[in-house]
């Protein structure tokens, strides 16, 4: 979707677009997926701005994270690293 072509119909026009929150803002309608503490004079920072890809033809819509490294991780931010484990590995308890 990213690179123009819509990953469901192959169409070669995708817009991308940043969407807004529109009053309070929940887990329903996030435009960030994360806030940290920006220091004494500004509460919040927010990163990881959500893109969103959408066909012109089909209308099929995926979403992304921008600057996706710079989201923190941990109950502090209400992110959790999910990581696919190898079959070599052995499992955990
Ligand atoms: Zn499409």
């Amino acid at each position: 979707m990213r690179n123009g072509t819509c990953a469901l119909c192959g169409h070669t026009k995708v817009i991308e677009l940043r969407p807004k929150s529109r009053g309070y803002r929940s887990a329903y309608n996030p435009v960030v997926v994360a806030n940290i503490d920006a220091g004494f004079f500004s509460a919040e920072k927010e990163v990881g701005q959500l893109l969103v890809y959408a066909c012109l033809k089909c209308g099929f819509a995926q979403t992304f994270v921008e600057d996706v490294e710079s989201v923190p991780i941990g109950p502090k931010y209400e992110t959790r690293l999910v990581r696919t484990k190898r079959s070599s590995e052995p499992p955990q308890k």
